[in-house]
């Protein structure tokens, strides 16, 4: 098997992957796809337009532009990703001030009554109880906890129990009544007993860079828990009732993950699995992955 030959605490960050950024592997299938308008225009400032017979071109027939890219499958662990890798600056084209206004204006500009679905995500989560039990399985309140990425803290766990919740965001949102907003230079030498990595994942273009990171503020007495999107499509390429070429348009998620590519991920970042499982939230319109996890102590 043709195999990524480098430890994933430095990975090669081209422009275009061409190795599964879980695995390692470098048999991966493509098939194209499209960036979606509004992650075109947030990220790289290109904007959608209509070609029409002014422009005066021979080959190219008229009509609305898109810009395109490639889905991808690693065809070891069935983790299906955009093939294009968004730098750091890029990615806070994305995420700075979001789901603020400008955001918003522009998402409604090519996304249609996104406007209302945005004061619904604004509301916050409707599981949070379910992920409270979840963590519980595992360990005793009261916890210090460092949220990563957990943008106001409105989705944070144990937020009336917990010694202290640190947040940690890239975004400049305010945190809720109960946190903290903390820094990189704050994070140095400090410790969690939980750190919470909800819905970040999907959307790095390096998992693995992300929780080395993280794995600086764990102990061996800490977790890790992590929330993934365990979406539709993923579910049905599991059960061979769909391919990776029904993906054909990339928004936001830019990372599809298979529960296989999830626990190659970790073990590539030599965390140890204490616990995972499928959860269904939204009558059941939505599926989640929940895994809980600590430092491996083979290290
Ligand atoms: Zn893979």
């Amino acid at each position: 098997m043709k195999q990524l030959n480098q430890s994933f605490e430095k990975l090669p960050k081209d422009r275009i992957a061409d190795f599964c950024i879980c695995c390692g592997s470098k048999k991966l299938k493509n098939s194209p796809a499209v960036l979606m308008p509004f992650v075109a225009e947030r990220v790289f400032n290109w904007k959608q337009i209509k070609i029409d017979k002014t422009w005066g071109l021979n080959t190219i027939q008229n009509g609305q532009t898109y810009s395109i890219c490639n889905t991808l499958l690693c065809s070891k662990c069935n983790f299906v990703f955009l093939d294009i890798r968004f730098s750091d600056k890029e990615l806070s084209n994305l995420y700075n001030n979001y789901r603020g206004v400008k955001y918003t204006k522009l998402r409604e500009k090519y996304e249609k009554n996104y406007e209302k679905r945005n004061r619904d995500l604004i509301k916050g989560i409707t599981y949070l109880d379910e992920v409270e039990k979840f963590i519980l399985k595992n360990t005793k309140l009261p916890l210090s906890i460092l949220d990563w990425g957990g943008d106001t803290g409105k989705n944070t766990p144990f937020k009336n129990h917990s010694k202290k919740i640190h947040i940690y965001d890239v975004g400049n949102s305010k945190t809720v009544n109960g946190t903290i907003k903390v820094s990189k230079s704050n994070l140095k030498n400090r410790k969690y007993d939980l750190i919470v990595c909800s819905n970040v994942l999907e959307h790095v273009s390096y998992p693995s860079e992300t929780l080395f990171d993280i794995k600086k503020n764990m102990s061996l007495k800490s977790l890790l828990y992590i929330e993934l999107p365990y979406e539709k499509l993923i579910i049905e390429i599991e059960n061979k009732k769909k391919s990776y070429e029904d993906k054909k348009h990339w928004h936001e998620h830019v990372n599809f993950f298979s529960k296989k590519s999830i626990l190659k991920l970790l073990k590539k970042c030599k965390l140890k699995l204490v616990d995972f499982r499928k959860l269904d939230v939204a009558e059941g319109n939505f599926s989640l992955m929940q895994i809980v996890c600590r430092k491996d102590f083979d290290q």
